[in-house]
């Protein structure tokens, strides 16, 4: 039975590299029919943040990744660290130093390789309020067996008498981390390549466990140690690492956008591994069947947000209708959603978002009649609202530039046009097509083809030069009101405002 784990630290917004190793473990889990564990790193009281910790868990029950056994804290662990420091330190793996940093610099200043010196190795310090070195190995090498990127090799000469304990008696990370390892029975650590560094003292620690488990200090089971797979970093459009500062990497973010998590999860998947063919498009089932850690690249995964964008639109035109509409509502009654006890974008930052239309305005039923069309518009939810704002305002705010361009460049020719049409859908059939014959002919009286002809009309009453097909728009909005429109822009034109 295979068993891993996801192990963030809650120090910032849970970003998608984070969101990538969570689901590599767990497409992993589903596939070999493990379990899938989720395990709170919260020992840096300092840094950490339990809103973190709640932003953790939304992201991923919003990507369908629950883990399967209740979520571990390593700050529920401490009494546990201190029986395996207890037994490390009475089986000769852990020495005490007393050094500052500063110290440690004046001695080792013009030496060719950095790090501790050694110094306390053979000092026989007392334990009690000082930080507890492991003591590596002379000589030998520690040896990674990644999955991924085969057999790495750490000469242990090379690596420092690394602080172990903290002059408080509390772990550091890489200690709280096998010890949480070895007790959760975790078969493959899956986890970022900026974390192979730490792989080799996780080892030797490990084996430190082992042998204090055999010796007269027991403390735990000996165990097998974990299969490794360590994962290409993300990079963006630059190449560059992605980073917290110059790159949109909160998870939060895309789902405020309005990205579907199936496409979102879909994309994520693609980061460092890939079904095979050109296939990109993947739904959930071939992930689960065909995701293998070993078919993981090596090489640094670009995160492409136009690509992600693009997979997210050939997603949300694939809804049923209904459903599209449905999934549209944190986007177009939030506060309804709200009050239900549901998410709404921009909420957990303090911000919730609000559509340009007042609540009581919105009427689902008329959207759901604009909604094949919006449909096939957006790439995101977050589009959605203004595409259909003109249906449910009052009085939708004119583009000053839309005003210029299409209507005030030629004041005499749209106000002929946008009479015309007044004219006309008085008394036309109404229905998209007829009211598109019926433009058509207007438009050509005026001199105008079809497109030219739709332009001012467009602007008057919607406010913009773009949005969805016209005629269908008018149909839903109504003859009163498109009318009503038209002669206000009329009116707008003779009182000389915006031209
Ligand atoms: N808590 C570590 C981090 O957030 C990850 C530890 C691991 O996956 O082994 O970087």
């Amino acid at each position: 039975m295979t068993r891993v784990r996801f192990a963030p630290s809650p120090t910032g917004y849970f970003h998608v590299g984070s969101a990538r190793t969570a689901l590599f473990n767990w497409l992993f889990a589903r596939h070999t029919g493990g379990v899938f564990l989720l395990r709170i790193e919260d020992t840096d009281v300092e840094r950490n943040r339990e809103e973190h910790v709640d932003g953790i868990i939304s992201a991923m029950a919003w990507l369908g990744m629950a883990p399967d056994e209740a979520i571990e804290r390593q700050s529920a662990r401490t009494e546990r660290y201190r029986v395996a420091i207890d037994a490390l330190w009475e089986a000769g793996f852990l020495y005490a130093c007393d050094c500052t940093r500063d110290e440690v610099e004046a001695r080792t200043a013009d030496r060719a390789t950095p790090g501790y010196d050694g110094y306390c190795r053979a000092r026989g310090l007392a334990r009690e309020g000082r930080a507890l070195r492991y003591r590596t190995p002379d000589d030998g090498v520690t040896v990674v067996e990644d999955l991924i990127r085969g057999r790495i090799e750490f000469p242990n000469r090379a690596m420092e008498d690394f602080v172990a304990v903290r002059s408080d008696g509390k772990p550091l990370f890489v200690l709280a981390n096998v010890i949480d390892d070895r007790d959760m029975q975790i078969t493959h650590v899956v986890r970022g390549e900026d974390l192979l560094p730490t792989t080799p003292k996780g080892i030797l620690l490990w084996r430190a466990l082992d042998e204090a488990a055999e010796g007269e200090a027991g403390w735990g089971e000996v165990t097998p140690l974990p299969a490794w797979a360590h994962l290409p970093m993300l990079v963006n459009e630059q190449g560059k690492k992605l980073s917290k500062r110059r790159d949109p990497v909160a998870v939060e973010l895309y789902r405020e956008q309005g990205y579907l998590p199936e496409a979102f999860r879909n994309y994520l998947a693609l980061l460092g591994w890939s079904p095979g063919g050109d296939r990109e498009k993947v739904g959930l089932d071939v992930l689960v069947a065909e995701f293998r850690l070993e078919d993981v690249h090596h090489a640094p995964a670009r995160f492409d947000v136009q690509k992600l964008a693009h997979l997210n639109g050939e997603y949300l035109r694939e809804l049923p209708v209904d459903e599209f509409v449905a999934r549209s509502r944190p986007w177009t009654v939030p506060e309804e959603e709200a009050a239900a006890g549901r998410w709404v974008p921009g909420a957990a930052a303090g911000a919730p978002f609000r559509p340009p239309w007042p609540p009581e305005r919105f009427d689902e039923a008329v959207f759901v009649r604009m909604a094949p069309l919006v449909q096939e518009r957006v790439t995101r939810f977050e589009e959605v609202p203004g595409m259909v704002d003109f249906l449910f305002l009052a009085d939708p705010e004119l583009d000053e530039r839309s005003w210029q361009k299409a209507i005030a460049a030629d004041a005499d020719g749209a106000r002929a046009l946008l009479e015309g049409a007044i004219a006309a859908y008085q008394g036309c059939e109404w229905a998209p097509d007829d009211l598109k014959a019926v433009t058509l002919a207007v438009g050509e009286s005026a001199g105008r083809k079809l497109a030219k002809a739709q332009a001012p009309i467009r602007v008057a009453v919607t406010g913009r030069t773009v949005g969805p097909p016209l005629f269908e728009s008018l149909a839903v909005l109504g003859r009163a009101e498109v009318v009503r429109r038209l002669a206000a822009a009329v009116e707008r034109l003779s009182a000389g405002t915006g031209s």
